[in-house]
Parts: C-alpha cells; structure tokens; sequence
C-alpha cells in the first residue's frame, strides 16, 4: 500500500514514509492509494479477538511496509494494562438499549488522543530504524489542549526524538495547562503562543514548510515530524476503536452481525470522524456519521450547506478541544469526496487560505451529506447535556462529549433516526472538573469553590504559585464523590509535580523557539 498526497497524486510513499514526514512536501496530507476492504466473513472473525489482535489486523492492511514482526511489537509496546486503567482499552458502555458510549479516555492524559499517541512514537522509530538516512526526529505540534499532553507522554525520552508543543496561550483549561506544564522528560520542550489555536496550527505548519530551516537542520541530522492529526500514523490507530466498538456491541448482545449503526463524534480537527469514514468505507456497518461541533460550528454550516467558511469569531468554549476553525483533516475527506482530483483540492485549499472559504457542489455535496449530519450546541446547552445525562442515567459526561450527546438527541428528532447509536466520548470528566462539577450540581454553593476554570492571564505558565493548582485538586475530589468515579491517577497526582515549563511567545516568535529547542 503506498501513499499519495491530497496535492498531488503522482506522489508515491511508503507508509513509514509517510508516518515519518507527517506532511507531504507541498502541503498536502497523505492519504492510502486505496482503501482496503474487510468482508464480512473476515469481521466476524475478529470478534473474539482483543482489542490488540485487533488492532494488528487493521495495521496490517494500511500499513503494509512494516513487518509483521514489527507491527506486533508496536501494538505490544502501546495498549497494555500499564498504560491504560481499562483492560478493554477502549470499552463501551451502554446508556440504553439504543445509545451505547465508546470511552477513549482510558490513556496516559485522560483524552482520546492516547489512542493514536501512544503507538505513534513506536510506528515512527520502526520507521527511522528501517531509514536509509536515519535522522533524530524533531516532532512540533501544536495543540488546542488535549494532543500536547499526549505527544508528550508517548514521546517522553524516547532514543532519537524530540519534542516542542505550542499551545494557545488562553485558549486550553487550567488542567490542561497544568497537565502540560509538569511535563517531565528531558526531550520535551512546551511555550504557550499568544493567539488561538488556528494561529499556532498554521505557525507550526509554515515552520515545516521552511527551506532554509529544514536544509540546516537536515545537514545537523535532525528532521521534522508531525505528532498532529495531520499525521497518518494517528489516523491508521483511530480506525482501529470503530472495529472493536462495533464488534464489542455485537459480542455484547447489543446488536446483530451486520446491523447498522449511527455514530456520533465531538469534532474539531475532523481526524476522529474520518477515521469513522474509513471504517465506514472498508465495509463496517455503519450509517449516518454525526458530526458535532460547539459554538464554533464551521463544519455544522459546512455540512449543510456546502460552505466552508473561516470568516468568523472564534469562540473559546468549555471544549476546548474543539475551538478550531481549520479543520485539517477535511482535506482527505474533500480528496475522497471530489473523486480524488488533486486539482480541485489544491484549488479549495487556496481559496480558504486566500479568500477565507471555499464551496462544495455537486455530487460531492450530495455525497457528503447522505453520509454525515451535523449540528451544534451552545454552552448551555452543553451544561444542560452533562447535567440531564447526570440525572437520567448517572453517568458524567465531559463537555466535549456533552456536545456529542446534545447534538445526538437532535439528530434522533430532527430525522426521527432511531438507529443503535454509538457516542464516542472523547475525554474524562476529570480533564475538565469545574465546568463539570458545576454543570452535575443542582445548588449553586460549587460556584465559590469554581472559579472562572479557563486559564487567566495570570495563568500556570506566568505564575508557579497560582491557585488554580489547588482549586483545581480540591474540585477533582468533589467530582468524585459526586460522581462516584475515581479521579484517573495520572490526575490525582498533579498537585505534587513540579511545574517545569513557563515559556511563552508571539506568533512570530515560534520558528525562533523551535531553531534555539534544536540548538541551531
Ligand atoms: C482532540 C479532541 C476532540 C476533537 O477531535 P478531532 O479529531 O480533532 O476532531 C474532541 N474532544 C476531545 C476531548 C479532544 O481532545
């Protein structure tokens, strides 16, 4: 299987090159030639299998460079009982006969994002290994909260690479900040960028597009690669949890084989409902793919109406994860959906970066709309998500999946579709515990412990002994009594870790931070 770019299809890579460039040259995101498929006699199969024989079936039909051997050795290194609290790795739990909760969070950081993140630095060191120009790779990523604490996990002194994170300086919480700013590893490097996450997702992308830096750093033996959702390596992993959801629903009782089922995903970057769509093309039964989005709802207008517009305010929410207005990994989805016509793309992709927005028509508008549905919710209608679900099924949703839920319950009135949904929850609770902690209580007294939960402008970074730390702590242990969850470990112990990063920068200070990170 080899690997052509959406901005040119006369490109021909290897999935380990792939995985190690991250970004095709000229911008464009590789995508596989094909899409394999898997038949049904081969599906029902892998149902007794475990969520890491699983795995290494999908691996092995994407990508096809990596030996058996050393696909194995990845996925053994990745998902294990040390790494992740579920022995499921990424069970599913049942809300009713008809709603069904994919948990993703059961990783190091407590968000989805170590589902790709913990087998991506095992895929990219095979890759170097088997190199003929073996290079330390230098991962930059930028992240809207939730992939920086992951790549840093995963990546944290691991042989042969570095790490630097940007993050929107005001736009992650003050967990996630904390997360971030105790980072250990003496590999890893993070600075808070004064501006949204779109700025530091187009400054990190403009920095891998330059020249004279990669030419000076390819003569220290240094080379770029994306940690980003941008990078196959994280999308192959994703696909992986829409088989194993399907067929543990089905080991269940839950469903029938070959019964088709919705699935709802809280999205930002579009890289977790694509994996969806990749699933849903090599033959997994699945219908409509809900897509949901929060006060930032581009892609909500994009799949109803065919415009995919930027021109608008950006909105920080209780997601975070989702405040993005570029949705990156569209661009596969827009290879597939015109036919994969490489010209088209790289027309569409002008006109966003140029004019602002750009229009589907046609078949592919017709096609992207009989397969996705997408709608929105408000912060409150978030809270009131989180807060109903509390009620109904005493189960705590976090706000991303509280999108997810809202959105969910309007696409059931909106199409009177009642299919078996799955709802891809894409964080712990714990991740976001005051927005939580107060969306679940009914009395107001929670207000005086939760302060404003967003990062201030005094926030972690500037300031070691701010009291977010403790308010924090203190609400963690609250969500937990009241929830009757245990607060996920790698949280617990925040408050005793050191904080160890507090750099921040302007936009166009980043590329000097990432040449004085590699020393050059
Ligand atoms: C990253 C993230 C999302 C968005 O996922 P995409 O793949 O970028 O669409 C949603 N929820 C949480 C908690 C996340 O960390």
């Amino acid at each position: 299987m080899k690997y052509h770019s959406t901005r040119n299809k006369s490109l021909k890579y290897t999935s380990k090159e792939a995985i190690q460039q991250g970004l095709s040259p000229e911008g464009g995101l590789f995508v596989p030639e094909s899409i394999p498929k898997v038949t049904r006699d081969e599906l029902k199969k892998w149902t007794s299998l475990n969520y890491r024989e699983r795995a290494k079936k999908i691996f092995g039909l994407f990508l096809t460079d990596y030996s058996k051997e050393e696909l194995d050795s990845c996925v053994d290194e990745a998902y294990t009982s040390a790494k992740f609290s579920s022995p499921e790795i990424a069970p599913v739990v049942s809300m009713d006969e008809k709603l069904h909760i994919l948990e993703l969070w059961h990783g190091p950081t407590s968000a989805f994002k170590d589902m790709a993140l913990q087998i991506l630095p095992q895929f990219l060191t095979t890759a170097v290994q088997s190199s003929p120009d073996p290079k330390e790779i230098v991962i930059l990523t930028a992240t809207s909260g939730d992939t920086g604490k992951a790549a840093m996990v995963g990546f944290q002194d691991v042989p042969g690479t570095r790490i630097m994170v940007f993050y929107p300086r005001q736009g992650v919480s003050s967990m996630q900040k904390l997360q971030m700013a105790t980072q250990e590893g003496n590999n890893v490097s993070v600075v808070a960028v004064n501006g949204n996450f779109d700025h530091a997702q187009t400054g990190v992308k403009q920095i891998f597009q330059n020249e004279e830096l990669k030419e000076n750093m390819s003569r220290n033996g240094l080379g770029f690669s994306s940690a980003n959702s941008i990078n196959w390596g994280r999308l192959a992993p994703q696909i992986v949890y829409y088989f194993s959801a399907y067929l543990d629903l089905l080991k269940q009782g839950s469903i029938e084989f070959g019964q088709v089922i919705n699935v709802v995903v809280p999205t930002g970057n579009f890289g977790n409902i694509l994996a969806a769509w990749y699933s849903r093309k090599m033959g997994l039964p699945l219908g409509r793919l809900i897509c949901a989005s929060n006060d930032n709802k581009v892609l909500t207008d994009f799949i109803q109406t065919g415009v995919y517009d930027r021109r608008r305010e950006f909105h920080p929410t209780i997601s975070p994860s989702m405040d993005i207005l570029i949705s990156s990994n569209l661009e596969r989805l827009l290879y597939e959906l015109s036919g994969r016509n490489d010209v088209q793309v790289n027309e569409w992709m002008k006109q966003l970066s140029e004019n602002g927005y750009y229009k589907l028509e046609g078949a592919a508008l017709e096609e992207l709309q009989s397969i996705f549905w997408g709608g929105f919710a408000t912060e409150q209608q978030t809270r009131d998500a989180i807060s109903d679900t509390f009620k109904k099924n005493a189960y705590t949703l976090d706000p991303h999946t509280g999108v997810g839920k809202w959105v969910y319950d309007r696409y059931k009135e909106e199409t009177g579709d009642n299919r078996i949904t799955l709802l891809v929850s894409t964080a712990s609770p714990f991740k976001f515990p005051g927005d939580v902690l107060q969306a679940i209580q009914d009395n107001g007294t929670v207000e005086n412990v939760v302060k404003e939960n967003r990062t201030e402008e005094s926030g972690l970074a500037a300031n070691n002994d701010n009291n977010a730390t403790t308010d924090d702590l203190q609400i963690l242990e609250q969500l937990s009594k009241i929830s009757g969850m245990d607060i996920p470990k790698p949280l617990e112990n925040l408050g005793e870790k050191a904080v160890r990063h507090t750099d921040e920068c302007e936009i166009d200070q980043m590329l000097d931070h990432v040449s004085s990170f590699m020393g050059i």
